[in-house]
């Protein structure tokens, strides 16, 4: 029988609700001039002044300690300005993979140089992470990767490629995820490990770009050609890097980003729908039930990991409703409003509808696909 299990409900916290209407306030000042189009960038607007400007307010790093940049709040205050700044459509690429998920890692793993020297600046939304886990002939399949980091008397040595690394181009860092054991099909998840790459420093490194079906670059492949990372670049335990990543993985998979994607095209579609009678009123309706029922759920998956537990299977299921959602959106909104999509058109409506058309299909993909969070979450319920 599978097992029970359930979601904690969190009341709202009052400390948290406070410091929403100063984050609202920011960002309507700090965002005024940005399109509908632009908004429905969502994640992938990248604006390093903007990072920065939420570095200095104290809004990233938000729980971590004083002594790394941090400021000790809880989780549901970092909540608050996560979904605050992807409900208003802000630019967060040059910092949520650093604020997500990288600087939780290092501040769980690190060592204490590696978190003295990169969390402080993190938070300050000065410097850029990258995420290195998919390789060509490993995506789903992790524990398959073939990129290699061999100890020498010198540091690391590392050969390999990654591919669909976002903002590789633009960061400073990225956590590699590669293997150091010696191989074997015993060792698929015992012999991996994960370093501290500085990308713009690092001898016999080449990022290449990977432009994507909306004819933007955001991907890339990074190529490691014996290149060369000091000893101390190595993230916790050498071999422990599967387990490390798993949590990693907690972190990346249930937050906001996994339903608001799309919430741009919900701002313009109740706009559109103005004076739409019965029909317009019951998707609308629809729309925000669902959208808070995900809320509910990620708010239960904030406190599991404010109590410092990993809830991976919670999260899996998170990401998975999350991305059927936020690709639904696209298509219900195309049946309420008549027109093509078009990111040159005049009506911010269709302009959005094009660029998240041009999106969507990627979001049951990035963060794990929709069949491995399936599996994650299948045998988290003992159902395999
Ligand atoms: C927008 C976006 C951003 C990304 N950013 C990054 C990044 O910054 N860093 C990074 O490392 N990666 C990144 N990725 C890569 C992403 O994590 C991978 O695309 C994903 O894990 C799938 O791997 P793959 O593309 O190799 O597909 P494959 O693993 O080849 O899968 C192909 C298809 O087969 C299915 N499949 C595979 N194995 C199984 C199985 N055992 N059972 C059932 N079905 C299966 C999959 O579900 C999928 O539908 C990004 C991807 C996207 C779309």
């Amino acid at each position: 029988m599978a097992p029970r299990f359930s979601f904690p409900s969190p009341p709202p916290s009052a400390a948290a609700e406070a410091l929403r209407s100063e984050v609202r306030g920011f960002l309507s000042a700090a965002l005024k001039d940005r399109t509908s189009l632009e908004r429905s960038e969502s994640w992938n607007g990248f604006d390093k002044a903007f990072s920065r400007s939420l570095g200095a307010r104290g809004w990233l790093g938000m729980t971590w300690p004083k002594r790394y940049g941090g400021h000790e709040r809880s989780a549901f205050e970092r909540y608050v300005v996560v979904e605050e700044t992807l409900a208003a459509g802000a630019p967060v690429a040059a910092h949520w993979i650093g604020d997500r998920q990288s600087g939780p890692t290092l501040l769980r793993y690190g060592t204490e140089a590696q978190k003295t020297r990169v969390l402080p600046r993190i938070a300050a939304g000065e410097a850029v992470f990258c995420i290195g886990m998919s390789e060509p002939d490993s995506g789903s399949d992790l524990a398959a990767s073939r990129t290699r980091a061999v100890r020498s008397h010198d540091g690391w040595r590392i050969t390999g490629t990654k591919v669909w690394t976002t903002n590789a181009h633009r960061a400073d860092y990225m956590i590699l995820f590669c293997r150091t054991g010696d191989g074997g099909a015993a060792e698929r998840h015992a012999g991996a490990s994960q370093l501290l790459i500085e990308l713009k420093t690092t001898p016999g490194l080449t990022i290449r770009p990977i432009i994507d079906l909306a004819n933007q670059h955001h991907f890339n492949e990074v190529h490691f050609e014996d290149a060369l990372v000091p000893t101390d670049a190595l993230i916790g335990t050498e071999g422990e890097g599967w387990r490390q990543v798993m949590s990693e993985l907690a972190f990346e998979r249930s937050g906001p980003d996994r339903f608001l994607s799309s919430i741009q095209l919900i701002v313009e579609l109740i706009d559109a729908l103005q004076g739409g009678g019965d029909a317009a009123e019951l998707a609308v309706g629809r729309l925000t039930a669902h959208l808070i029922v995900l809320r509910r759920l990620s708010r239960g998956v904030a406190a599991m990991l404010e109590a410092g537990e990993t809830p991976s299977l919670h999260a899996a299921i998170v990401k998975d409703l999350g991305a059927i959602y936020e690709q639904s959106i696209p298509e219900i909104a195309r049946t309420l409003i008549e027109g093509e999509p078009d990111r040159a058109s005049t009506s911010a409506f269709h302009a959005v509808l094009a660029n998240v058309v041009l999106n969507a299909s990627s979001w049951s993909l990035r963060g794990g696909t929709r069949e491995i969070l399936r599996g994650i979450i299948a045998r988290g319920l003992g159902l395999r």
